[in-house]
């Protein structure tokens, strides 16, 4: 049985981050492949052409042979929502265990999620520790707790582990803020992903 991970976002642009989190779900679990899915409308986000969270996407994990990058989103319309692309991936790949990547932030939303609950118990959830307000590796812990305890009264079941990963600060937000200002974004995105951003003016307040 291959053991396969979903990495959602709306990687608006891909960073540093991001790869970092991969990277080590892929060694620590281990997994055979990471699937990259940009959300195509991503509920509660404005974010850029999906074109181009694609393609800058693709630039990056093309050098790695255990990612691969899935647009299954395009096959459905209106907002993108986390388990539909489960349920159409499944229906892709065969004979699969599936975990699901995610950040802390985004982790402790999941009750809220459409169909959350449900989702819930359909993969094993890979989170990656970040940063929130004073967070520490310690308070991960309570916060996935939290999250396992609330789906617990809906008598539903999580399997999930922390990551071991160093914090990184690195969000899109900042990247697109940092463009925004024209200041520089090395070091927090791949060279190919900056080269990207400049060559189609992404982020500038001229673009917007
Ligand atoms: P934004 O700043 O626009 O909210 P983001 O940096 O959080 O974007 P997303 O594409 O929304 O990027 O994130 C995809 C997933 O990666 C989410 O589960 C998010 O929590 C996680 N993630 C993003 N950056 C990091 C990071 N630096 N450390 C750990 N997890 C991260």
């Amino acid at each position: 049985m291959q053991r396969l991970a979903i990495f959602g976002g709306t990687f608006d642009p891909i960073h540093w981050g991001h790869l970092l989190v991969a990277e080590m779900a892929l060694h620590q679990v281990p997994l055979d492949q990471v699937i990259w899915v940009p959300s195509l409308n991503p509920p509660y986000k404005k974010a850029a052409l999906f074109e181009h969270r694609v393609e800058m996407l693709q630039l990056v994990t093309k050098e790695n042979p255990a990612f691969t990058v899935s647009v299954v989103e395009t096959n459905r319309t209106g907002t993108s929502y986390a388990i539909n692309t489960l349920i159409d991936l499944a229906a892709i790949y065969a004979n699969v265990h599936w975990y699901w990547i995610v950040g802390l932030d985004t982790f402790q939303t999941l009750p809220r999620w459409y169909r959350g609950h449900e989702l819930a118990q359909m993969c094993n959830w890979l989170i990656a520790p970040r940063l929130l307000g004073s967070g520490s590796t310690i308070q991960s812990e309570l916060i996935c707790q939290q999250v396992e305890q609330q789906l617990r009264q809906q008598s539903q079941t999580i399997h999930w582990q922390l990551l071991n990963i160093p914090l990184v600060g690195v969000s899109s937000s900042l990247i697109r803020k940092l463009c925004s200002e024209s200041k520089p974004i090395k070091y927090l995105v791949p060279d190919a992903v900056r080269s990207y951003i400049m060559a189609h003016n992404l982020y500038s307040k001229k673009s917007e």
